[in-house]
């Protein structure tokens, strides 16, 4: 099954859901960063609900951008998705591993719930719009979904998984957003309610092969399709992008790179891919930053 993205609305066009699989992209994100199977997770549901929030974005050039600082060993968690269904992310620790005593992987415990979740959106206006809640629990879902009611009031219910194979890599990944609509009466809450309460993971769902159309059509009959949207992992880091963050370095510690190291590696944090720059490239960046910084005067 290719993972995708489905929009639909239903009940009455007064709920809308956005429900994915993101198997193949959870997979992708788990080599770049080389994951033990919890962080693997922890990030896997991260980026999926990012996928989902940004494939309402317009503009391809649009981002959403999500921080998740939980406290817990995985650190910070930083996710970034475009309205084209690019999608990347890191963890500061991605080898911590964690299970409960149910044997499900403990995601909770890596990502910690002592912090907040931030999720801005770049629509290429001057300041992007920033939504900040505390972590209900660290299991990524949940925290999203009071994220959805506190920050944009939309009710809503998140569900995610990342389902791990035995030789760490991503079995079935997906999840779904169901939002009520400003217009949504008592009794389509009430109907939301009681599926969110029987809904069975997701993970387990795209595990059976089951697709997000049919998923939709399944819980909701009357739904009404309104798109299929992309997702994959994409990393658009490249060596002139790590060229300007030099760029952006004090004068002194730019020397001391040339006089002392010879040169620089530079490591994307989402790829992990490394860029090298010799004395002669990073004397040509402090040239030009002298030359930038003389006109700018
Ligand atoms: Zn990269």
């Amino acid at each position: 099954m290719k993972d995708e993205i489905v929009i639909a609305e239903a009940l009455n066009h007064e709920i809308r859901i956005h429900a994915a699989v993101s198997t193949r992209m959870a997979e992708d994100a788990r080599k770049a960063q080389d994951s033990a199977a919890t962080c693997t997770a922890a990030l896997g549901r991260t980026l999926t609900v990012t996928a989902l929030i940004a494939s309402d974005l317009k503009k391809p050039e649009e981002h959403v951008r999500v921080r998740i600082n939980g406290g817990g060993p995985i650190g910070t968690i930083l996710t970034e998705g475009d309205g084209a269904g690019n999608v990347r992310g890191c963890g500061e620790n991605m080898q911590y591993y964690a299970v409960k005593e149910n044997g499900h992987l403990d995601v909770g415990r890596v990502v910690g719930n002592n912090g907040t979740l931030q999720v801005s959106r770049d629509m290429g206006l001057k300041e992007p719009f920033t939504g900040t809640v505390l972590l209900r629990s660290g299991e990524i879902g949940e925290d999203f979904a009071a994220y959805f009611m506190e920050s944009e009031q939309i009710g809503s219910v998140v569900s995610v998984g990342v389902l791990v194979d035995t030789d760490s890599s991503v079995k079935a990944a997906g999840g779904m957003i169901i939002q009520l609509l400003p217009n949504a009466s008592e009794e389509t809450i009430v109907q939301v309610e009681q599926t969110a309460a029987r809904l069975r993971p997701m993970s387990e769902t795209v595990d059976e092969g089951i697709e997000p159309e049919t998923l939709i059509h399944q819980l909701f009959p009357d739904a009404q399709i309104l798109a299929h949207k992309p997702l994959r992992w994409h990393c658009d880091c490249s060596k002139e992008h790590f060229r300007e963050a030099l760029g952006a370095l004090r004068e002194k510690d730019l020397t001391e790179m040339i006089e002392e190291d010879h040169g620089a590696e530079v490591v994307c944090h989402y790829c992990r891919t490394r860029y090298q720059f010799n004395e002669a490239e990073l004397k040509e960046i402090l040239e030009q930053k002298r030359i930038d910084e003389n006109r700018n005067r």
